[in-house]
Order: C-alpha cells, then sequence, then structure tokens
C-alpha cells in the first residue's frame, strides 16, 4: 500500500537542495517517521504525469543500500516523494559538523554504494546519475544507502543537461558530453570518498589550515584556461551567485566552468593532505575510481571483488578491491560511529 500525502504530518526540514526540500513527516497511518522530498523544478510539470509513472520503478527495488521509497503524488506543481527516513542523515551533513569521516568508515561508504550502485544496475539497468555525499544517507541501525538516483533514463535524455546535468561530481567524460555509463558514477563516487576523508570538498581552492599546498591561491596556477576572466571572487560578493558554485569550506568560489574545464583538465584528485597520512589501499582504491579515462578507470566488480591474481609478478600488488575485502569494520562499528555523529547534534 503506498503513501498518501494526507496521512502525513510535517515534523521539520531535513534539508534543500537543487531540485527541491525534503522534509521529516510523521505518518498517522503507520505510526512511524519518514522523510518526504518535494521535488522537480517547475519546468518538469508538463512531464509530471510520465515522472509519476516513472517513478514506480523504485517501487520495484528492494536492497539493504538503497533508500526504501513509499510513494509519490502531485504537490502543486511539485511531485512529493515519500521515503525511508535516515536518522543520521547525509554524509555531507554528518563531515560538516564532525570534521573529516575517519578512513575506515569511508571504506564502508565506499563498499556500500558500490553495492548499490550494481544492484541498480544489474537488477534494473539503472545507472545513478548523481552520487555524491548528500545522496549517500546512514542511520543509527549502522546501515549506509544511496538515494534520488535517475530513474527516469527516457526522461533525463529528453531534457538532455538541463537539470540533472552540471554537478561538480561530474566525471570528464560527461563534462566533453559522452553518454552516462556506470563508470561516471565510479568517478562521482571517487570525488565524493576524497571529500568525506579530507572533510573537504576536493576541488576548493582555498586550502584549509594545515594544508596549504594542494591547490594554491593563484588561480592561474591551477586554472590555467581562460586567464582573461577572473578567477576566484570573494564568496559574498553578491554578484555572479547562481553562475558561481560555492566549494565547500573554501572562503572563494570558482565558476562552475572553470571548474568543470579543470576537471577535464587537471591531473584527478588524490587521497592527499598535508600532515596526514592514509592507507595504501585506501589510496589505491580512491586512485581505481579517478582514471580519467573511463576505458582504465576501474568498475564497481573490480573495486568489489578480489580476482584471483594471474599475473604472478604483480601478485604482490596492491589491489584496488584490498581496501574493501580487507576491511575489518563490522556493523557494529558502524552502528557505534553513526551514534556518535549524531549525538554530537
Ligand atoms: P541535495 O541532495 O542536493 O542536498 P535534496 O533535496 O535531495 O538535495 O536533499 C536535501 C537534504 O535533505 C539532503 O542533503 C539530506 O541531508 C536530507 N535528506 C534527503 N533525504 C533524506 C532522508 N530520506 N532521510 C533523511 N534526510 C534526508
Ligand atoms: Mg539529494
Amino acid at each position: 500500500d503506498l503513501v498518501k500525502d494526507e496521512d502525513l504530518n510535517v515534523l521539520g526540514d531535513l534539508g534543500a537542495g537543487n531540485g527541491g526540500t525534503v522534509t521529516k513527516v510523521w505518518n498517522k497511518k503507520r505510526n512511524c517517521i519518514m522523510a518526504r522530498k518535494e521535488s522537480l523544478p517547475r519546468e518538469l510539470k508538463i512531464f509530471r504525469k510520465q515522472i509519476i509513472r516513472e517513478l514506480q520503478i523504485m517501487n520495484d527495488c528492494s536492497s539493504p543500500y538503497i533508500v526504501e521509497y513509499y510513494g509519490c503524488f502531485p504537490v502543486d506543481v511539485h511531485v512529493g516523494i515519500v521515503m525511508e527516513y535516515m536518522d543520521a542523515g547525509s554524509l555531507d551533513h554528518i563531515y560538516r559538523r564532525n570534521g573529516a569521516i575517519p578512513i575506515q568508515m569511508v571504506g564502508k561508504v565506499a563498499e556500500a554504494v558500490l553495492k548499490g550502485l550494481m544492484y541498480l544496475y544489474d537488477v534494473h539497468r539503472i545507472i545513478h546519475r548523481d552520487i555524491k555525499p548528500s545522496n549517500i544517507l546512514a542511520n543509527t541501525a549502522g546501515d549506509i544507502k544511496i538515494c534520488d538516483f535517475g530513474v527516469s533514463g527516457e526522461l533525463i535524455n529528453s531534457i538532455a543537461n538541463t537539470f540533472v546535468g552540471t554537478s561538480t561530481y561530474m566525471s570528464p567524460e560527461r563534462i566533453q558530453g559522452a553518454p552516462y555509463t556506470i563508470k561516471s558514477d565510479v568517478w562521482s563516487l571517487g570525488i565524493s570518498l576524497v571529500e568525506l576523508a579530507l572533510g573537504r570538498f576536493p576541488f576548493s581552492d582555498s586550502p584549509d589550515d594545515e594544508d596549504e599546498s594542494e591547490l594554491e591561491l593563484d588561480p592561474d596556477a591551477t586554472l590555467p584556461l581562460n586567464s582573461a576572466r577572473p578567477k576566484l571572487k570573494p564568496k559574498n560578493s553578491g554578484e555572479g551567485k547562481s553562475a558561481g558554485v560555492s566549494l565547500a569550506g573554501g572562503g572563494h568560489s570558482m565558476s562552475i566552468l572553470d571548474l568543470l574545464q579543470h576537471i577535464v583538465n587537471e591531473p584527478a584528485p588524490r587521497l592527499e593532505k598535508k600532515g596526514r597520512t592514509y592507507p595504501p589501499e585506501a589510496a589505491a582504491f580512491v586512485e581505481g575510481c579517478l582514471h580519467k579515462d573511463p576505458a582504465t578507470r576501474k568498475s564497481p566488480q573490480e573495486l568489489l571483488v578480489s580476482f584471483p591474481q594471474v599475473d604472478l609478478a604483480a601478485a604482490d600488488a596492491l589491489k584496488a578491491s584490498d581496501w574493501i575485502t580487507k576491511s575489518s569494520v563490522t556493523k557494529d562499528d558502524l552502528k557505534a560511529w553513526t551514534k556518535s555523529v549524531t549525538q554530537a547534534e
């Protein structure tokens, strides 16, 4: 039985993103808390019926790594989507409040996201298309799940890149117009993992205190193209608000076009921070996600499964999947961690 809007009482706000707002709601009929997202920009209202039909696909999804879906309905020009409430919230909220996420927990995030991606692809032939820390949610039962996937392939193609398009987590080949593949999601996962481990968006142009070397403040050093245009603007200058993207933790903003050019032209970010060391298997995993050429970038399977080593000379070499297959973090550890970051609120 799908949830209806009249079953719901609003409890409070959970957050707002590009496409709408998410509220915490009480379901009177089932006596439990849920999350309701009001989604999709007004331009899409003509497609609303089609969207609602296609959203039914979400109803067929059943995986411990996918946020559960309970129903949807029109709310004036929007579509209301009711889903499972994740009480530890999204990973971007968690690291902004508590600082960088412990690297072993980031490894469990990687595993959950990859398993979610493989489920969507293998069972439903869906590519997520919007992997980023705010679409990875945690709860105090120790689950990590992904939400907000591109169910509507047809629809997304027909509206091209206007609304699902531009994101700072987008892969270099997507920025250059190549079609979406599951490997584009792997890139976005790599960027997200670096962000969670460093505690800031990896393309930030304003390095954090203990790390002054990463991307230098001299804009021309990191963004060689279009040097005629100013690249760094004071964050609160007011002008260019809509064209500029505010980078997490930074005191400056880079225009989205400059950032996209940077992603295409510069080496991919790495798991590196001054004064900190990360396990080599974590660095190898992230590197496997962030090959700029999708042909050599690892697939979800290669990142999850420890294939037997055929090449004996390479038998000692680190495999990208080692971080996952050799992890000793348990579900109880995840529970304890999500509880600790939730209590810090
Ligand atoms: P975005 O993902 O771009 O931040 P959304 O509108 O999808 O924008 O979500 C806004 C915020 O609402 C997210 O950042 C997240 O913190 C919160 N949120 C979304 N879905 C849920 C959910 N099911 N349970 C708890 N919090 C959620
Ligand atoms: Mg979202």
